[in-house]
């Protein structure tokens, strides 16, 4: 790869969020998914034949990438990717997109990129205007094709990382989940992005492919043009382009350290997770696909204690049916048995959407028609993904729990019709656990207010500590802007959860916390003290989770618990727990730079 960087700067340090750990050094593969600027400018009739020419052209390239690109994926066996490329395909044989440019090209004597341009806002409106999703899901389809056959004409170079020949670190202003999925991961060392936030899904989805990740470093695709070399610190969320060789020397050793530090801790993975005074706690692991669940095994996970179900309808064309996700569960069942499996019904929406489920435009979507909402509104579809949870739920122990729940109406809605469910599935004799354990996630305001009728009401808490940092405290927790705002310990995040712990305990039910936060050594010490039972987190963090608790004692957690609700700041929080750890683990050489 060879190209004129943007920055010609030496040693070129930006400083980002630390999205998943590791470190890479790679060359920069820039994908810029912004759309092609067009201008429309007028043509002789003399020159009509020689513009459509250039139009045929550019279509009979595309036709030829996407070709080149669907070969390359038939190798790699991703027959989701392959059918996204057909229908691309397709569209590139549709009378309606090549006839319409040509004759507009005719009839209006502009050139062809102009003509085009005209010819694909007419789709959008058309799409925009109908009811039917799958339609409207077309219509974006043919979008990504026009791009590309402007792209052509333009000249400019297409991308997708499916035509990657080494290894490289993706920059990009933004990826999706989706877009994160279909990452050819022997290709994709790292990536690092304009936009997002710790907990935004695709640094979580990061973290659980195990890919090194930097995210909202701002402007750092405008720095770059791809080709230049790039280290990439997952770690402490910074990147350095063009890095000199003293610099490539010092990441090449902190690599090193960190490698031997991620060996070192695979011994604590087997222990139990247990304090220094013998207090146990439940670890589990967070997963978003049925390969996950091994290692979480391996990984000493006692269990799922979130199965993100949205992942399975993300990494497909169509929504999974009943039977695919019966499937689905059926392989997780089967690898964590004797220990339970959470699934969480579809939290789709805010960040993570797909294609075939539409949620409409949504002017705010982290507030809007998602998750338990969208279930509740598209019963079908929930029905269906309770019909498979429930068929799974006689394989082994199975607990049901219900996303971003903001009313105990809500709740009651849910158990009427997993009720229902059950009866159907009974009256066709069809195994099931009809005692199902049903939680909620407690990530509301609302649900943490409540949260002494909700513990009447359900059978678990999972605490969403994700959502609810970004619904208590208003922030957007995808947004670079006010990540910095984005702090578990907020003291009212600190009571919000102490709330939480004892509404559980009065009740008698288990209190769970499945967010980010619980992956974080001090955090999970903290939240001990509070009196939750069980944390379940992304598998690469339990064994540092364990490794810390053996050599904590839990009266330390519950002194400094009683100082820090006390306080009113988080900083005076953060600067109160750094000081006490120093104490209560002196001897501690844990690699606090990697944690
Ligand atoms: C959370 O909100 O903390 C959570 C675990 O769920 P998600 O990150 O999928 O929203
Ligand atoms: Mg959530």
């Amino acid at each position: 790869m060879t190209s004129l960087a943007r920055t010609e700067k030496i040693n070129f340090r930006i400083d980002g969020i630390a999205a998943s750990a590791g470190i890479v050094i790679a060359e920069v593969y820039l994908l810029d998914r912004r759309r092609v600027d067009v201008e429309e400018w007028s043509i002789s009739p003399a020159a009509i034949d020689d513009e459509i020419a250039k139009f045929n052209d550019a279509v009979a390239l595309a036709r030829e990438q996407l070709r080149q690109v669907r070969n390359s994926i038939e190798k790699d066996d991703s027959e989701e990717h392959s059918l996204i490329i057909d229908t691309q395909l397709m569209i590139l044989d549709d009378q309606m997109l090549l006839d319409g440019t040509t004759n507009l090209v005719r009839s209006a004597c502009i050139n062809a990129s102009g003509a085009l341009r005209r010819v694909l806002q007419g789709f959008r409106r058309n799409f925009e205007a109908v009811d039917d999703e799958y339609l409207r899901e077309r219509g974006s389809d043919i979008e990504m094709v026009g791009e590309r056959i402007l792209r052509n004409l333009r000249g400019s170079v297409q991308q997708s990382t499916a035509d990657l020949r080494s290894q490289a670190v993706v920059v990009a202003h933004d990826l999706s989940p989706a877009d994160t999925l279909q990452m050819d991961r022997s290709k994709v060392v790292a990536f690092v992005t304009d936009l997002g936030g710790r907990t935004s899904h695709t640094a979580i989805l990061a973290r659980s492919l195990g890919i090194p990740a930097v995210v909202g470093l701002e402007n750092i695709t405008a720095l770059v043009a791809g080709g230049e070399r790039i280290i990439v610190d997952g770690c402490s969320g910074s990147v350095v382009v063009n890095p000199c060789a003293h610099t490539i020397k010092h990441y090449e050793e902190k690599r090193q350290r960190y490698l031997r530090y991620r060996q070192q801790l695979q011994s604590y993975c087997q222990l139990p997770a247990q304090t220094l005074d013998g207090r146990k706690i439940t670890i589990k692991a967070n997963i978003e696909f049925p390969e996950e669940a091994e290692l979480a095994i391996n990984n000493g996970a006692e269990g799922i204690g979130l199965l993100r179900t949205e992942f399975m309808y993300m990494a497909r064309q169509t929504p999974p049916d009943e039977e695919i996700q019966f499937q689905e569960f059926k392989r997780i069942i089967e690898q964590v048995t004797p220990h339970p499996v959470t699934i969480r019904t579809l939290d789709m929406g805010g960040d993570k959407f797909v294609s075939d489920i539409c949620l409409g435009d949504e002017p705010n979507p982290a507030m809007g028609l998602r998750s338990i909402r969208l279930s509740l509104r598209e019963q079908q579809l929930f029905r269906t993904q309770l019909r498979a949870i429930l068929r799974a739920s006689a394989l082994g122990e199975v607990r049901i729990l219900l996303p971003m729940i903001s009313g105990v109406a809500e709740v009651r809605s849910c158990r009427a019709i997993i009720s229902q469910v059950i009866e159907e599935l009974r009256g066709e004799g069809v195994a099931c656990d009809s005692e199902i354990a049903i939680g909620i996630m407690v990530e509301t305001p609302s649900a943490v207010l409540l949260c002494d009728v909700f513990a009447r009401e359900v059978d678990f808490f999972s605490v969403g500590s994700n959502d609810l940092i970004q619904y208590c405290l208003a922030i957007d927790r995808g947004n670079e802007h006010v990540a910095y705002l984005y702090e578990p310990l907020h003291p009212a995040i600190l009571r919000a959860l102490t709330m939480v712990a004892e509404a559980a305990q009065r009740e008698g039910i288990p209190a769970c916390i499945c967010g980010e936060m619980a992956a974080e050594p001090i955090y999970a010490m903290l939240l001990l003290a509070m009196g939750y039972s069980e944390l379940s987190m992304n598998s690469g963090g339990i064994s540092q989770v364990k490794k810390l608790l053996g050599q904590w004692h839990s009266e330390n957690g519950r002194e400094l618990l009683t100082k820090i609700l006390a306080l009113t700041t988080a900083d005076e929080v953060k600067e109160c727990v750094e000081r006490q750890m120093k104490i209560y683990l002196p001897d501690v050489e844990v690699g606090w730079e990697f944690v």
